[in-house]
């Protein structure tokens, strides 16, 4: 197993550490630009620099699922024009292939413009490293670019996420893990003395080997609600980056209309001295960058809020599941009570851990197999949302999920 020491950034300094740049109204890709000139970035100078968009699903541009083409682009120019060697990499979520989800977002079309490496991450065998202080995981298995590179940039959108609250620059770097290595991180057991979800302590303990070197934020169209992948889309413009990326985590929650004292991931990793979250102690610029808030809406805390004809049986899913159900929910919610009483609550389970579930259950996901004959059961890890509806329906569809 190997040993990786968390690095002090090279582009934070005196005055950068805790310095977070935002820009607004000039479009993604010079609201990028203009927030990179605020940074020295000449010490990537002959570097290998590794931009880690999300691009973990397959989504269009504007969807806010994965992170805005032109972001991505101005971040290779700019890395370029300071002498480095930019490549972009991706660890997609379970049954994802990443070219196709650069492809589909418009990533893979700006590095080809470009001529700049597309790395599929999960391409060559993962690395066990070792999480010395971990409190839920003491090893985690990442991707062998993320050692071969010298340099890492966090490049997330802006999403509120059912589990972890938010989804930013720190949390974005789970896509360094390797494979289905990801799916573990939400199937661990509570953490002693932690009232917090073992996912949101998982990811400080991830944090505190593995952050970003720099953290570009974009902005410039987020997602609301039932993130990470079925929310709403909501426009806000902006680009945020800065050195410490609980510090640009922080001025992006904020702008989201979110409090970063109440996202469990960064409140336990400020408390362990990983980074900054308080913004009485960041300096941001400029100073009224408040102006381009916008207040987003929560991720609910019951889903049959969202859907109040279905109940959901969630028992230590991952991400992965979560959005095959939402998504499936939000395109064949009308369909599906063609196939079941229309006077009678739906049950879906997903997730491992079950002890019982009701007569009738649709189970959905490899982790459900054992509870197979309650119901109907979809196989796939994960399935995709033409499998459920075919699954229920016994016929074919063109749906991709
Ligand atoms: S079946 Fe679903 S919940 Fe289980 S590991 Fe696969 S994707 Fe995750």
């Amino acid at each position: 197993m190997q040993k990786l020491s968390p690095r002090k950034s090279p582009f934070s300094t005196e005055s950068t550490g805790t310095c977070v740049f935002v820009s607004a109204g000039r479009g993604p890709y010079e609201n990028t630009l203009h927030v990179l000139s605020n940074i020295d970035l000449s010490p990537s100078r002959g570097k290998r620099v590794l931009l880690k968009p999300n691009a973990g699903r397959v989504a269009l541009p504007g969807d806010a699922i994965t992170t805005e083409a032109q972001v991505v682009a101005a971040a290779v120019d700019a890395f370029r024009d300071a002498g480095a060697h930019v490549s972009i990499g991706e660890s997609p979520i379970a049954g994802v292939n990443v070219l196709e989800a650069f492809e589909s977002c418009g990533i893979a079309e700006i590095a080809r413009h470009r001529n700049c490496p597309l790395i599929d991450m999960d391409a060559r065998p993962g690395v066990d490293i070792e999480v010395p202080n971990g409190l839920a995981v003491n090893c985690l298995k990442i991707c062998s670019d993320v050692l071969e590179h010298d340099l890492i940039i966090s490049i997330p959108v802006m999403k509120m996420h059912m589990h972890t609250g938010v989804t930013l620059a720190v949390k974005n770097m789970k896509g360094c893990l390797w494979k289905r290595s990801k799916v573990k991180l939400h199937m661990l057991p509570p953490v002693i003395g932690y009232d917090e979800k073992s996912i949101n302590i998982a990811i400080s303990d991830m944090a505190g080997v593995l952050r970003p070197d720099l953290s570009i934020i974009d902005g410039t169209v987020g997602m609301q609600g039932l993130g990470p992948s079925a929310g709403e889309v909501k426009e806000l413009g902006v680009v945020v980056a800065g050195a410490d990326p609980f510090a640009a985590d922080a001025v992006a929650c904020r702008l989201m209309g979110t409090d970063p004292k109440m996202i469990p991931h960064l409140a336990i990793s400020a408390e362990r001295g990983y980074g900054v979250i308080d913004l009485d102690r960041i300096t941001v610029s400029p100073t009224n960058w408040q102006d381009w808030a916008k207040v987003f809406d929560k991720p609910p805390e019951n889903l049959s809020i969202s859907f109040p004809n279905v109940t959901i049986f969630d028992e230590s899913s991952c991400s992965a599941c979560q959005s095959t159900v939402l998504l499936f929910l939000k395109r064949h919610g009308d369909k599906l009570f063609d196939y079941f009483p229309k006077d009678v609550k739906l049950n879906i389970a997903i997730g491992k851990g079950h002890k019982n579930l009701p007569i009738g259950t649709l189970c959905i996901g490899n982790c459900t197999a054992q509870h197979r004959d309650r119901g109907i059961f979809v196989k796939g890890c994960p399935p995709v949302g033409s499998e459920i509806m075919q699954t229920i329906s016994g016929n074919p569809s063109d749906d991709t999920g």
